[in-house]
């Protein structure tokens, strides 16, 4: 047998493509009219993913499902199909390990959010006691200038969609307080499932 260290191109296509294929009416970025329950806007789609949301409609699957129920991709060869298998575990680890810092960052994030609600606790107090404390002020202008922040970012790697999550973790410090203030500023993040989440 052939040994052919392929490329996955042979199954690249483009998923809007095939699902117009399917006939499917492409509504937008990541919409579609579903072909098979005629579902209106019913079918989301990322570059690699689609599925119809609509009760009992099992129209669903990637690039490539679509592409073979189309009769379009060829039948692969046992190299051919290694390769792919390889590929999708090297995607699957890239993924975990994207996860594994998305959580790493909550974490410190978490951390650094309790932190900031004990130091406003204790100033608080502090000032009760003694208004002219300069250092509970101090304590307290900082926490002001940090938590929203803090707070639109835990929002943002909570519930924010995967490239605003990467371009977060690709950001600068300028770049990242941008990020921030752009989120403070329409108070919340578009999600990963496209819908909305506030900053609390
Ligand atoms: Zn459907």
């Amino acid at each position: 047998m052939q040994e052919n260290p392929m490329s996955v191109t042979a199954v690249d296509f483009n998923l809007a493509d095939l699902l117009r294929q399917a006939g499917a009416q492409i509504r937008g970025r990541n919409r579609a009219d579903c072909p098979r329950c005629g579902g209106r806007q019913t079918v989301s789609l990322t570059e690699e993913l689609f599925c119809c949301h609509h009760a009992g409609c099992n129209f669903k699957g990637n690039t490539f499902t679509l592409a073979r129920e189309l009769g379009l991709a060829p039948k692969l060869s046992s190299g051919e199909a290694r390769a792919l298998l390889l590929e999708r575990e090297r995607a699957e680890a890239a993924a975990q390990v994207f996860l594994a810092r998305v959580r790493g960052a909550r974490f410190g994030l978490d951390a650094l959010h309790i932190e900031l609600l004990n130091l406003q606790d204790e100033a608080s107090e502090r000032l009760k006691a003694n208004p002219n404390d300069e250092t509970a002020w101090e304590a307290l202008a900082y926490v002001y200038s940090v938590l929203p922040r803090v707070r639109a970012e835990l929002t943002l790697l909570s519930e924010g969609r995967f490239e605003d999550r990467q371009a977060w973790f690709e950001a600068g410090e300028d770049r990242g307080q941008e990020m921030a203030d752009r989120i403070l500023r329409v108070g919340g993040v578009p999600t990963f499932d496209d819908k909305w989440a506030a900053v609390e």
